[in-house]
Formats: C-alpha cells, sequence, structure tokens
C-alpha cells in the first residue's frame, strides 16, 4: 500500500475513535534485537535522522506544534552529539509517533535487555548480512517468539559483500522458523548495492549516497523495464531470485506477520542510510500499534480508560551522590499526565509522578503528557519493582508480573562480615524482589551463601554495589562455573543429587526448581544417562 493510501485508510479508520484511542493508532513502540556490530546503533541514529529530515523538509504536514519532540532531541542532539544509548527515542514520522526501545548489549546485557521486549508492539530483527543469525539476536528472538511479537527482519551492511539473500531466508526458516516474506530485494550482489526492488510497488528504488552521510538517501524509482536496461545481469538475477521466492509463496500476509508466524524481510545498508525511508514506512503501514493488554485474569483494559501502565525496567544509579532511581513505565491504556496521582496496585498506595521524565541517556526531560505505547520514566521511584502497575482511577488493574528470563551467569555471594547477615538478607530480598537478579537458595548451601543468577555479568556489579551502598554490607562473590539453566521437578531433583556438573537450586521468586550445568555436552549427556528426567528449557512467557 502507498503511503497517502495508508494514511486515508487510517484517517478512515480513525472516525469514531476516542482521542486517546486515536493517540494509541498514531503510535509504533518497537525495540531492534541483534548481535553487537550489526549497526543497531547505526540504524537507530539513520531512522531518527531520516524522520527528523522528513520533518524538516516539510514533506509532512501536521499541526502546529507537532514535532517538538523532534526538534527537542535536535537540540540535544547539536549539544552533544547524537543520542544512541537512550532508553527510549521518540520522534515523528508520517504524523506517526514512533518510540524506538534501546535493548543493551555488549557487556550490558542483562534480563533488562529481555524485558524491554516485554513493553514493546513490534522489533526490528537486524542482521549482518555477512553473518546471518548471531548469538544474541537468537536469544532476544527467543523472548518474541515466546511473546508472540511481530518481527520485521532488515538485513543491513548490504554494501559489503555478505551471504547469498535466499540463503539468509533459508537460515531464518531452517534455524528459527519464522517463515520469510520480502518486501524489498537487492539488487546487485552484496558489495554492489545498487537498490532493491519494492516488490508491492513493481518497481526498482535505486539508492544512491547523499552527500555528508548524514542525510536521507537519495532514490530513484524505475520501472522494470528501465531497471533491466540499467542493471541487465543484476536485474536479471534479482528478478530469477524473486520468482523462485513466488514459488515458495513468499508474499507479504498482515494476519500472519502479526500472529508471529511470518517475518517481512528487507535490505538494506544502514550506513548509507540505503532502506532506511522503507523500513519506516514499513513499520508504519504494517506494524502493530498499542493494543488493549490483559490483566492478570486475562480480561483487556481497553485503551481508553483511565492512565495504567507497568513498570519493566528498573535504573538505579550507581553514583554515591545520586542515589535516584528512575523505574521505567511503559504506558497501557489512558492519558498519563505529569503530577497525576496513581495507584500503585502492588501496595495499594497512592503514587505521586511529579518527577516524570523522557530520558535519553543521561539526559532528562519532563513530560507532560502520555499516551499507549509510550515510555515515561519516574524519578526517585523507590516504591516500585520490576512488572509492577500503576493506574488512575477505576476500574483497578493488576498487569501480570513480567516473566524470568533464563539465566547464563551464576554466581555465590556472602557477607564478609557475618554479624550483617540481617540487613544481607534484607537486600537480597530487596534486589531479587526488583528483578536486579534472581536469587536461587539450596538447603546445602544455606541462607548464607544464596546463589545470585543472572542474564548478563554486569548484574553482579550491580547488585554486590548495591548491598554494599544501600545497605551496608560489603560482600564476596564466588562465580560458578555454570552456563546453562533448566527448569526441573522434585524427582529430576532427585535423580541429579549425585551427577557431575549439576546442581539443583530452588528460584526464590516463584520456587521453580533449576538445574544448572556446565555446559550444553552436559545437559546432553545428563539427558542420555536419565531418558525420564524433566529438563525444560526455562523461556519468556512461562
Ligand atoms: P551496534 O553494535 O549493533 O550498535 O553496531 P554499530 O551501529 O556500532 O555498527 C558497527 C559497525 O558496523 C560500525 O563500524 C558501523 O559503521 C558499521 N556499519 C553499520 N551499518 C553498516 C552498513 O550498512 N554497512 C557497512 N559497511 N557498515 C555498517
Amino acid at each position: 500500500m502507498q503511503g497517502s493510501e495508508a494514511a486515508v485508510t487510517r484517517d478512515r479508520a480513525a472516525e469514531g475513535r476516542s482521542p486517546i484511542a486515536t493517540q494509541a493508532a498514531r503510535r509504533r513502540t518497537f525495540a531492534v534485537i541483534s548481535h553487537p556490530d550489526a549497526g543497531k546503533s547505526t540504524l537507530t541514529e539513520a531512522l531518527a535522522l531520516h524522520a527528523r529530515a522528513i520533518g524538516e523538509a516539510g514533506a509532512v504536514h501536521g499541526k502546529a506544534g507537532r514535532s517538538a519532540t523532534v526538534s527537542d532531541w535536535m537540540a540535544m542532539e547539536r549539544e552533544r552529539g547524537i543520542s544512541i544509548s537512550s532508553t527510549v527515542l521518540q520522534f515523528e514520522y508520517r504524523d506517526t509517533v514512533i518510540n524506538l526501545l534501546d535493548t543493551p548489549g555488549h557487556a550490558d546485557f542483562s534480563e533488562d535487555t529481555y524485558r524491554v521486549l516485554t513493553a514493546v508492539d513490534c522489533a526490528v530483527m537486524l542482521l549482518d548480512a555477512a553473518k546471518g543469525l548471531e548469538p544474541q539476536t537468537l536469544k532476544l528472538f527467543e523472548v518474541c517468539r515466546a511473546r508472540r511479537v511481530p518481527v520485521v527482519t532488515f538485513i543491513n551492511k548490504w554494501d559489503r559483500p555478505g551471504i547469498e539473500p535466499l540463503a539468509l531466508l533459508d537460515e531464518i526458516e531452517r534455524r528459527i522458523g519464522l517463515q520469510c516474506t520480502p518486501l524489498t530485494w537487492p539488487v546487485g550482489p552484496g558489495g554492489e548495492f545498487h537498490g532493491v526492488i519494492d516488490r508491492q510497488a513493481g518497481e526498482m528504488v535505486r539508492f544512491e549516497r547523499s552527500g555528508g552521510g548524514s542525510g536521507a538517501a537519495i532514490e530513484e524509482h524505475l520501472t522494470p523495464d528501465e531497471a533491466a536496461a540499467r542493471f541487465g545481469g543484476d536485474w536479471v538475477r534479482a528478478t530469477e531470485e524473486l520468482e523462485l521466492l513466488g514459488l515458495t509463496g513468499a508474499d507479504y500476509d498482515r494476519d500472519t506477520f502479526l500472529g508471529a508466524t511470518t517475518t517481512p524481510v528487507m535490505f538494506g545498508a544502514a550506513v548509507a542510510n540505503f532502506g532506511v525511508r522503507q523500513l519506516l514506512d514499513v513499520l508504519v503501514d504494517h506494524a502493530p500499534a498499542p493494543a488493549p493488554r490483559p490483566d492478570t485474569e486475562g480480561r483487556e483494559r481497553a485503551l481508553d480508560t483511565p492512565f495504567s501502565g507497568f513498570v519493566f525496567k528498573i535504573q538505579a544509579n550507581m553514583n554515591r551522590a545520586h542515589r535516584d532511581q528512575i523505574a521505567f513505565v511503559r504506558v497501557c491504556s489512558g492519558r498519563f499526565e505529569r503530577g497525576m496521582v496513581v495507584n500503585h496496585a502492588a501496595t495499594g498506595k497512592p503514587f505521586a509522578t511529579k518527577y516524570a521524565h523522557q530520558v535519553f541517556g543521561r539526559e532528562r526531560e519532563t513530560v507532560d503528557e502520555a499516551f499507549p505505547g509510550d515510555v515515561i520514566g519516574l524519578v526517585n521511584a523507590h516504591a516500585l519493582g520490576i512488572g509492577d502497575t500503576l493506574h488512575a482511577g477505576p476500574p483497578p488493574v493488576s498487569y501480570p508480573p513480567l516473566p524470568s528470563f533464563a539465566p547464563e551467569h551464576f554466581a555465590v555471594v556472602r557477607a564478609t562480615d557475618s554479624s550483617k547477615f540481617k540487613r544481607f538478607r534484607r537486600g537480597i530480598e530487596q534486589l531479587d524482589a526488583e528483578g536486579v537478579v534472581q536469587v536461587l537458595r539450596s538447603n546445602r548451601r544455606g541462607d548464607q551463601a544464596p546463589v545470585l543468577a543472572a542474564v548478563g555479568p554486569m548484574q553482579f556489579e550491580v547488585a554486590t554495589h548495591r548491598l554494599d551502598v544501600e545497605f551496608g554490607v560489603p560482600t564476596a562473590i564466588e562465580h560458578l562455573p555454570y552456563r546453562l539453566a533448566r527448569r526441573t521437578d522434585a524427582e529430576g531433583e532427585q535423580m541429579l543429587r549425585t551427577a557431575v556438573g549439576v546442581e539443583v537450586l530452588v528460584r526464590a521468586r516463584d520456587d521453580t526448581r533449576l538445574a544448572l550445568f556446565l555446559d550444553q555436552w552436559r545437559l546432553r549427556s545428563v539427558t542420555n544417562d536419565h531418558p525420564k528426567l524433566l529438563v525444560a528449557p526455562l523461556l519468556a512467557g512461562e
């Protein structure tokens, strides 16, 4: 569907909607899932710059003041370069508010990275064309799969030699079982990227770098005849590949995309802004807008009921001088207004939102109002824990707790001064409740030496730092060699009692028995020895 047609359709659909539902309908909240170095920062920057460039050129006409967020962002960009490490980046494109949530990688990969995916409506799976699916992408994808988050695939770095496009699609289908439905197809092999075939428009879009590098790519639209005349062999090859694809029924289908069984695929080069407009258009035209979220009883809370949201991330300040803590809330229904007093569902207590911010890296900007799909950062939110619900006005609502994710790092922690054991225990309970780390226990290890479990090792640093600074308990930490956790049961615990390189502990949060293994090999040999052993993967949504 062409952009203008889509806008007309949306306008028609908007008739009769409440103002809040209209605001929700013009929002797209997503995250990029990728392995470090695939180009997430480059793409994030390109998306925001493209949206800004179009806004500035006046190609989008909107109401006065509509572009305030973009210009605020520009001011910050001028001051200190682009903030690409933001928790959430918000900008407007084609009258749509885009909320791009960051999924920290590298050393700061943690349970929070997974939890971000509980707050999005869609994900962009970004692959390096030369590398295909990489481990971190796979881990993040598993969370999307478990939560049925629709995924758009963007194959990046096509300006460099890479894997054949058909082979890349084959890898995706084979390894993760998502059927690929390309929306664009590259003309020219990796390294000689002329442009893409827009399958829906039936034309070729030729890309050219614009001067300066930070502007939108220059695009030229060619009919198939013009493209064939210009790009001969490369064009023929691209169309032949598409014919092969056509045989397998790889046409875009919105229902299966939203049902998370197919993924629209696009090709580009973020560094040159190639394919960036196409990705933005796909997000606006095809990605889902925020939908009513089911509560703990499975009842959906309508978008235009009073404000509600849930905490998906807590950022504690590591600086002793600023002990504040920011709770990031995804708005699920209603209109949030700064200063409103809301209910904290877990305690039934009121919570004042005087300090509500949008947070960009270290910068904060006050947020005055927010709608479903938006993210607000509440400062000094010590009472709030991961997964907590906030809501204003009736009816009360409580969203389901966030799932626990499969930890891959394990360490024993002890108070170095045993007289501080009470405080130590309180601290550990608090960190567990906040979701900073998962706490595992066993009779053998006792209360004095719980095992902390984390998705990324930096969670241990945060935990020990906070035990020291907030609870006044210096600790010693001993890393354990386990790398894999599987869910088991009481019988499994019995069977594994004498197994070497395996340990069973109970997760304090939900009493799940976790069997920890040194590696895949150990897991396999144990399951061979005990064919009846329950060892289930720990996925999101369990
Ligand atoms: P991140 O770790 O996923 O955030 O990756 P970055 O955005 O930092 O990119 C990693 C490297 O890949 C940087 O050197 C980028 O310049 C480069 N890069 C990103 N996108 C492209 C692209 O489309 N083509 C090429 N050739 N390099 C790219």
